[in-house]
């Protein structure tokens, strides 16, 4: 490990904008060495692996590398370029898969209760991508609306994220067309651009950011955020990065369309192709959908929470039989009005950032992207097709990223 690189930079737009409050230069050295600091001080640290040590330093190829979001001891393991998106989502670190609530046991006529899950580690995400990072505050929306959650709470507070800005981008990608981009700052304490020396400009959104090029610098940080979550965004990306995917839908026309009549013909279409695995919920930065269990064992259980999705049958079946989504394309409904209308009423925002995992994960080549389409053309506004005739897949440079949707669906 080298010493870390850090130098202070002039921004643009000087201390003009709140969030610009300043800008460093990190390298790989540098970023490896952050996350080394926060697992010294007994942290937890997540970020993309391939599972592939030698792969993950390769150069690249043709290919961008398939990689996934876990947990590292070993720093040097973190894949921060090359690569579109994860296959799976970072909503775990504040939404686990399964999370104990608490425990009981039952004596004779007594129970007792006994502890949930304990308290997360100090968790430093690094390697997100804007999509992952902004899907942060739209959770925060639903999970701090009407009643305090402390194992959510507990989870967000422990968390700091660091995003790495998108130079790439596959055909499933559309954060441009729900108001995010490529250097989108939402839900970041850091947001690390590429420079021109194959480094990073780091861009310092919060305290907890400022807190992380500290410690690059070598100066003390302290191991657990004190401060808290930044409730909402820092909208913009101030130019740092590519323009992005093209907008590949108007997800405005779709809106409108699903506005103005429960019923489209693009239910039917989307649920002759779903199969109701429910890949897309899963792996979805937004989706939230949860189911209470108990689990026993004999005198002693536990209660649980656990992920659900809209797009099992079970999700809706009551205990008569009777079942109100009873098909493929009621839970298509659901879905896409869930995140399009319904959220946005509730909460003057979109359930959805675009990243394009709810396609690259369905068997069925199925995704919001392709639904919204559908929904856009049969829009009351006109003749609007939804689509973006634009330039399609692309990079910076122009360059066709491909590979990665094949990879994943291989
Ligand atoms: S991943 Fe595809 S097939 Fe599976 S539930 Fe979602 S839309 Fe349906
Ligand atoms: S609905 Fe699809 S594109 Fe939108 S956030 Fe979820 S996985 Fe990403």
């Amino acid at each position: 490990m080298t010493t870390p690189t850090t130098q202070q930079v002039t921004d643009a737009d000087g201390a003009a904008g709140a969030d610009l409050r300043e800008q460093v230069l990190l390298d790989r050295d540098g970023l490896v060495a952050i996350a080394a600091g926060w697992l010294a001080r007994g942290g937890r640290v997540v970020g993309p692996v391939t599972g592939r040590a030698v792969a993950a330093r390769a150069p690249l190829g043709p290919r961008t590398p398939r990689v996934r979001f876990a947990p590292v001891t070993d720093p040097e393991l973190l894949v921060l370029d090359g690569f579109v998106h994860a296959t799976n989502s970072a909503k775990p670190l504040v939404m686990p898969m399964t999370e104990k609530l608490y425990g009981y046991r039952r004596e004779g006529r007594s129970v007792e209760l006994t502890p949930g899950d304990p308290p997360p580690a100090p968790t430093l995400l690094i390697g997100a991508r804007p999509c992952d990072a902004a899907a942060f505050p739209i959770l925060d929306k639903v999970m701090r609306w009407d009643g305090a959650d402390p194992g959510y709470e507990r989870r967000r507070e422990a968390l700091t994220v660091v995003t790495l800005a998108c130079t790439a981008w596959d055909e499933h990608c559309f954060c441009t067309s729900v108001g995010l981009g490529p250097a989108a700052t939402r839900g970041s304490d850091l947001l690390l651009t590429p420079d021109a020396a194959g480094g990073w400009r780091a861009r310092v959104l919060t305290d907890r950011g400022a807190r992380l090029t500290a410690a690059a610098s070598g100066e003390p940080a302290p191991a657990v955020p004190s401060d808290p979550v930044p409730s909402d965004p820092v909208p913009d990306d101030a130019g740092l990065a590519p323009s992005g995917p093209p907008v590949r839908v108007d997800v405005a026309a779709a809106t409108r369309a699903m506005r103005a009549s429960f019923d489209q013909p693009a239910w039917a279409e989307a649920g002759r192709q779903c199969t109701g695995c429910g890949a897309c919920t899963y792996t979805c930065p937004t989706c939230h959908c949860f189911d209470i269990a108990d689990e026993a064992h004999g005198l002693q259980g536990a209660r649980r929470r656990n992920w659900d999705s809209c797009q099992f049958a079970s999700f809706t079946a009551h205990a008569s039989g009777h079942n109100p989504r009873p098909d493929q394309a009621s839970r298509q409904r659901q879905r896409l009005r869930h995140k399009f209308v319904t959220y946005p009423d509730l909460f003057q925002d979109l359930l959805c950032t675009g990243c394009g995992n709810c396609y690259r994960a369905c068997p069925a080549n199925l995704g919001v992207l392709q639904v919204l389409r559908a929904l856009a053309v049969g829009s009351p506004s006109g003749p609007d097709d939804g689509l973006d005739d634009g330039p399609d897949d692309g990079s910076a440079d122009g360059s066709v990223a491909t590979g990665d949707a094949a990879e994943v669906r291989a």
